[in-house]
């Protein structure tokens, strides 16, 4: 089964672009595709731009988890609202997105990692979510064969989707609502007049507009850059798997430390290592290190450092920082960040799931893919207008989980751009923590 997003799949989206808008959005993953569709249900003239394919990038290629569980504190309120919008989204769109409400459980294999676990549910207490501690028992109920944990963290009210249906369907929606959207189509540049947005220059001619929101994913660093706003954003590549399509012995997601699963609605399960990523070093890790040194210190036995990035991408060694807009730039250069997948960690994942669930019998992989997955310092992500550059909003960094928080950052970021509140404390996620001299501080996500 191939993966189904690729640079050659067939261009879905072709807006003719307008030469005026009121928001142009950057990125056509969860973020941008959700910010773009609550501007335009608010009545806003948008266009919404990708380089390469709706869902190309990290929107398509995640695990689908939708979870509060385990989510840094700050978080939580605009989960929690995230949640309710997709069970909206689930209404309006139908079963195609996949979403369901079938818990999430973090597997704990020792005594040390359920006091960890346990020790987040203040924060659950705190915002009013179900979170519970589950004994061996109750655990053994729910997933019959998982012997050796002792007990785990469990979410009745966390759900799932399927990335790579949910937010394409989640575009249409969005075209639905008057977003014009382009695919193949990357911005190049902000066009810059009197010391504020002025529009977009993309690679099909200019768009002037007053608004723009940055939702670049992996790419956002780079972009922020060539505009001289200081954006320490990295990435790390993460190898995932789907099996071929097997009874079911749990529904929900759930992990343990080596490895992550999630019964799909296709029948498979969505396989994952734990915790384990791998980092290419690039100008980018010496640039930020000390802003990433907390990370460093917290924990990095799960990374493995590799010396080059592959041609192209955003941290490669011979990617340009500074380009013409007038000529293609490195955003043309890459259409769809599709990293290799890891083969020995397929391969390790594949026997450890199947070692966990003997009664499965063979378990085979069907497909195999990685993802890209920016990540910020302190593993929150930016949520903020960028002062330096009036009329920028910066949505990114979404450090590994932003496809469950997605529709939620796009109200959000929506009312924003409109000049709104956005109903929730976004301190936490203000751009200027890595230029003020704020210590960088790790949240108690698990
Ligand atoms: C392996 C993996 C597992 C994950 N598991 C989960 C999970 O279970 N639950 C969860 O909540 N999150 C998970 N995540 C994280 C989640 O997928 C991301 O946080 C989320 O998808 C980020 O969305 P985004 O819109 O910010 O970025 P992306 O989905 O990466 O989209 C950014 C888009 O911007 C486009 N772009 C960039 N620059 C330009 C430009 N100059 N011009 C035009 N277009 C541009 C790119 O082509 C890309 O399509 C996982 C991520 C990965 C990779």
């Amino acid at each position: 089964m191939p993966f189904p997003i690729r640079a050659d799949s067939p261009v879905t989206h072709a807006a003719t672009l307008p030469a005026a808008c009121d928001v142009a959005v950057i990125g056509g993953g969860v973020i941008g595709v959700m910010t773009a569709l609550f501007l335009a249900r608010a009545g806003q003239k948008v266009v919404l731009l990708d380089k390469g394919r709706i869902a190309g990038e990290q929107s398509s290629r995640n695990w689908g988890w939708i979870r509060q569980q385990g989510r840094d504190p700050a978080e939580l309120p605009m989960m929690i609202e995230a949640r309710r919008i997709w069970q909206d989204l689930a209404a309006e769109v139908g079963p195609g997105l996949g979403y369901r409400q079938a818990g999430v459980m973090y597997l704990a294999g020792s005594e040390a990692q359920a006091a960890k676990y346990e020790g987040w549910l203040p924060h659950a207490a705190a915002h009013g979510i179900d979170t519970r501690m589950l004994s061996r028992a109750e655990m053994q109920a729910m997933v019959p064969n998982a012997a050796g944990w002792t007990a785990a963290l469990w979410t009745a009210s966390d759900g799932q989707a399927e990335p790579w249906a949910a937010v394409p369907l989640l575009a249409r929606l969005a075209a639905d609502a008057g977003v014009m959207i382009r695919e193949a189509c990357a911005v190049r540049a902000l066009d810059m007049a009197a010391g504020r947005v002025a529009g977009v220059v993309t690679e099909a001619g200019r768009i002037a507009c007053g608004r723009v929101v940055l939702a670049g994913g992996a790419w956002s660093g780079l972009f922020a850059r060539a505009h001289g706003v200081h954006l320490p954003q990295l990435s790390v590549r993460s190898t995932v798997a789907a099996t071929q399509v097997l009874p079911e012995v749990f529904p929900g997601a759930a992990s343990d430390k080596s490895f992550a699963f999630r019964r799909r609605a296709d029948g498979r399960y969505t396989l994952a290592p734990g915790s384990f990523h791998e980092f290419f070093i690039g100008p980018d890790a010496f640039r930020h290190l000390r802003a990433f040194i907390p990370q460093i210190r917290a924990d990095i036995s799960g990374t493995r450092f590799l010396p080059l990035a592959p041609k192209g991408y955003p941290d490669a060694w011979t990617t340009p920082r500074k380009w013409d807009a007038s000529r293609p730039g490195p955003f043309e250069a890459l259409r769809v960040l599709d990293p290799a997948p890891n083969a020995r960690i397929v391969e390790q994942i594949r026997a450890k799931f199947a070692a966990a669930f003997p009664s499965l019998g063979a378990v085979r992989i069907d497909c195999a893919w990685a993802g890209m997955i920016d990540t910020m310092p302190d593993v929150v992500p930016v949520i903020d207008h960028a002062a330096a550059v009036p009329g920028l909003t910066i949505a990114t960094g979404m450090s590994g989980h932003g496809f469950g928080i997605g529709p939620g950052v796009g109200r959000v970021v929506a009312d924003l751009v409109q000049g709104k509140g956005p109903g929730h404390d976004l301190s936490r996620f203000r751009l200027t923590r890595f230029a003020d001299g704020s210590p960088i501080t790790i949240g108690p996500s698990l």
